[in-house]
């Protein structure tokens, strides 16, 4: 499938498990991918994988000179940006609800919240200048539809970017411009890894994974195919839309 050829997508947190799978994804359809990290070597090591003309760039995503920087990049390597995957994130650390700081919540909110929020307008402000829509999605979680008594920060910050999806697809839509997010349950990235009450070694893993109806974890090429598709013309009538892509564990 090349559904994707010519079009020139952000993939932010490319150098992590699900947005490199992402990248990759979206090259593979024939996509020009800027692959944005703050991990500056390692986005130019998938960009320099890729099947298409691509870039790795550093930034941070919950600045707004990071997010501007991005852009900037984009735009002077390949003259516009049509598609956005949002998808960096941060794990948030283990705390009863009694011993969760102040500093640890804004931490999780700098990135989860504040990021998805700048990505979201520098993309509907550069769609703008060029006249063009564009089609966005967000990478939210298992954890945007359920609560958890130990990763309040990390969930809530999960359920904020579903507001921010659903007021950006209202504004978007009159443009011409969809929004959409994936809902991923467990996919053993380093993130996941960094979840010392989720992960708990491979036995809680494996036992997670075995009660969710397909009975396996899932994997960064489980969630890119996916977020390819909400990009693609293939979900022109979709926006606003949640989709789980979570091996069925939302319905246990
Ligand atoms: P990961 O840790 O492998 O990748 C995250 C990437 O984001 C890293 O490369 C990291 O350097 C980058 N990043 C972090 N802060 C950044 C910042 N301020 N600016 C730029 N880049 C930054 O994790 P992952 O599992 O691939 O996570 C990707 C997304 O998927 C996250 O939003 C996460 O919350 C979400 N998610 C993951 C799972 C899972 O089980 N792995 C489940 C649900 C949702």
């Amino acid at each position: 499938m090349r559904g994707l050829t010519g079009r020139v997508a952000v993939v932010t947190g490319a150098a992590g498990g699900i947005g490199a799978a992402t990248a990759r994804r979206l090259a593979e359809e024939g996509a020009h991918v800027v692959a944005v990290d703050l991990d500056e070597d390692r986005a130019r090591a998938v960009a320099g994988t890729l099947p298409t003309e691509s870039i790795g760039v550093r930034a941070d995503v919950s600045a707004e000179d990071g997010v501007a920087g991005y852009l900037a990049a984009a735009v002077e390597r390949f003259g516009r940006v049509d598609l956005h995957h949002l998808n960096a994130g941060i794990p948030g650390s283990f705390a009863t609800l009694p011993e969760l700081t102040v500093a640890e919540f804004d931490r999780v909110m700098a990135v989860n919240v504040r990021g998805v929020f700048l990505g979201v307008r520098a993309a509907f402000r550069q769609y703008a200048a060029q006249g063009t829509a564009g089609s966005i999605v967000l990478t939210g979680s298992i954890g945007s539809l359920r609560g958890s008594a130990d990763l309040l920060a990390y969930q809530t910050s999960k359920h904020a970017v579903l507001g921010i999806l659903r007021g950006a697809a209202m504004y978007g839509g009159p443009l011409g411009v969809r929004v959409n997010a994936v809902a991923p349950g467990i996919v053993p990235t380093e993130l996941f890894a960094a979840t010392p009450d989720v992960s708990g070694g491979k036995d809680d893993m494996s036992r997670r994974a075995s009660s969710t109806p397909l009975r396996r974890a899932g994997t960064g090429e489980d969630v890119a195919a996916v977020v390819a598709f909400l990009l693609s013309d293939d979900a022109a009538y979709m926006t606003g839309e949640v989709v789980s892509v979570d091996g069925g564990a939302g319905i246990v």
